[in-house]
């Protein structure tokens, strides 16, 4: 269910930033949400559409998801982190718990399990349109 509150708080802060614009209407809202963040995105489109104010009646919710960025703590070495490598059900499983990534990711370079996640995770609002 937390779609439901991750679009509460899309709205909140679109409403927000309309409000300190002086938008008359919301025309576009550009949504980046992280590879590694648990977001069915159909779910928070639905929520999106019902909890939307009279503001919002022609914007159009532009979500897009961004690959994971990884940066081994031992060798440096950055890169991105793609399933295609894993079976299906460790790539789920790392998609709702990005922290057991560990187990499975290796530095491509050195090897390492030892790796940070610079990117893919959590949610944010690229940018906001709209009428004057
Ligand atoms: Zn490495």
């Amino acid at each position: 269910m937390h779609e439901w509150a991750l679009a509460e708080a899309v709205i909140s802060t679109v409403s927000q930033i309309a409000g300190k614009e002086r938008l008359k209407e919301v025309t576009e809202v550009r949504i980046k949400v992280g590879e590694l963040q648990q977001v069915e995105l159909d779910i928070l489109k639905f929520a999106l559409s019902q909890l939307e104010t009279p503001k919002f009646r022609n914007a159009k919710f532009n979500i897009e998801t961004v690959s994971a960025e990884l940066k081994c703590r031992v060798c440096g070495y950055k890169w991105i982190f793609g399933k295609e490598g894993l079976n299906k059900d460790v790539a789920e499983a790392i998609h709702f718990v990005p922290e057991i990534a560990h187990a499975y990711v290796k530095c491509p370079e050195c090897g390492s399990p030892d790796f940070e996640i610079l990117q893919g995770r959590g949610i944010w609002l690229e940018s906001v349109k709209g009428v004057k």
